[in-house]
């Protein structure tokens, strides 16, 4: 078992933008439930944060956005506020949102001090809000909680890799250390061009001194369990040889999965967790948080699983009955696989053999890429 810590701050299940908005906070707290029932959580490894203060927020975002999102999380007008990303559907203010948004960010800076102190994990499923930009609000992300979190990690790491495999490109965290040598970013997702934010494309690698630091592996659409395994094995471990990071912070969004309304990846639960495993057997500190995932009964089982891989711990295969899932589906793992037509597989791959390609190419002057495996290779059995 590895040192392991669940993190969690008073008021992060009130981000919650509306009754109707599908990042419900329910997805934490069920997994958190779930992954208690089923004995991969224990009361001692929660540890209660602080909320984050505004002053550190403020060295990640303009303070002028810090205090527009406190002047509207308190009912008040500002003027123009569409600029910084409010007026739209997909981020409504909502009454207290400042608050709700430190909670969240204190959750994920707790979980950076964690590691920093000897923990070889720490999670916050709350967190995981990677679209916030510099000064804008952007897909249900108001505070950047990884980005504040890798900003604590540089006071002690020279060399932290951000992986992010929720199925929209991580954004946000991309643009803040896009000139960051000492943060190595990769996010795997669906392509930009079928999928938001619409960006994460081969050709944005990192400017300036940060160049070749920055890595968008973009999948095709229906991408399954066999072309996205392809296509992280093809990057990811030739990346952590080259970067050698002191430490990860694993963004989980649990959307690529085939039933999430938002997106058009088709992957299982345990496709998915493949991912999580080969972070976990890397032997680097981690600090975990959630993200996106948008299907309950698989954002609540992938956590869960996550979170026994993140422990090392075994964790029985089953919902059981006294859990509201139970009724809608009974094993931790996928049983039915997504029903993908030849046409649809043949439009997966080629786009992502394509698009992994063309982002060896303009990496090359910086990683040394193995000869390229043959497709299919690693996959899911
Ligand atoms: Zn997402």
């Amino acid at each position: 078992m590895k040192t392991f810590v669940y993190i969690t701050c008073p008021g992060v299940e009130k981000y919650r933008f509306s009754a109707h908005h599908p990042l419900r906070p329910e997805r934490v707290t069920l997994s958190r439930e779930l992954a208690q029932i089923l004995g991969v959580l224990h009361d001692e490894d929660v540890v209660e944060a602080e909320p984050a203060s505004p002053e550190l927020v403020a060295e990640v975002h303009s303070p002028r956005y810090v205090r527009v999102v406190q002047t509207l999380s308190e009912g008040k007008p500002v003027p123009g506020c569409h600029v910084f990303g409010f007026a739209s559907g997909d981020n409504p203010p909502f009454r207290g949102m400042f608050e709700a948004s430190l909670a969240v960010v204190g959750a994920s800076v707790a979980a950076a001090r964690a590691v920093m102190d000897g923990a070889q994990v720490a999670v916050n499923l709350a967190g995981g809000l990677h679209h916030a930009r510099y000064e804008e609000a952007a897909g249900f992300c108001i505070f950047n909680d990884p980005a504040v979190a890798i900003h604590v990690l540089k006071q002690k790491y020279r060399r932290i890799v951000y992986l992010d495999i929720d199925v929209h490109h991580g954004d946000g965290v991309q643009w803040l250390y896009y000139r960051d040598p000492q943060v190595l970013t990769i996010s795997i997702h669906e392509s930009g061009r079928f999928l938001f934010p619409g960006t994460g494309h081969p050709d944005e690698i990192g400017a300036g001194e940060g160049r070749g630091t920055a890595v968008n592996i973009a999948l095709g659409r229906y991408a399954d369990d066999e072309v996205w395994w392809w296509a992280f094995q093809q990057v990811v471990p030739r990346l952590f040889q080259w970067f050698q990071p002191e430490v990860v912070v694993l963004q989980m969004g649990a959307d690529p999965h085939y039933t999430d309304p938002l997106a058009h990846a088709a992957l299982t639960v345990q496709g998915w967790q493949r991912a999580v495993q080969w972070v976990s057997e890397q032997g680097i500190p981690v600090v975990a948080t959630g993200g996106g995932g948008y299907s309950l009964s698989a954002v609540v089982r992938m956590w869960t699983l996550a979170l026994a891989t993140l422990k090392g711990v075994p964790v029985p295969n089953c919902i059981p009955p006294q859990f509201f899932l139970h009724h809608e589906v009974q094993t931790l793992y996928d049983t039915d696989v997504p029903e993908l037509s030849e046409r649809m597989r043949q439009i997966a791959w080629q786009f992502t053999e394509q698009s992994v390609g063309e982002l060896k190419q303009y990496l090359r002057p910086y990683v040394e890429w193995e000869e390229p495996h043959e497709k299919g290779e690693g996959a899911v059995p």
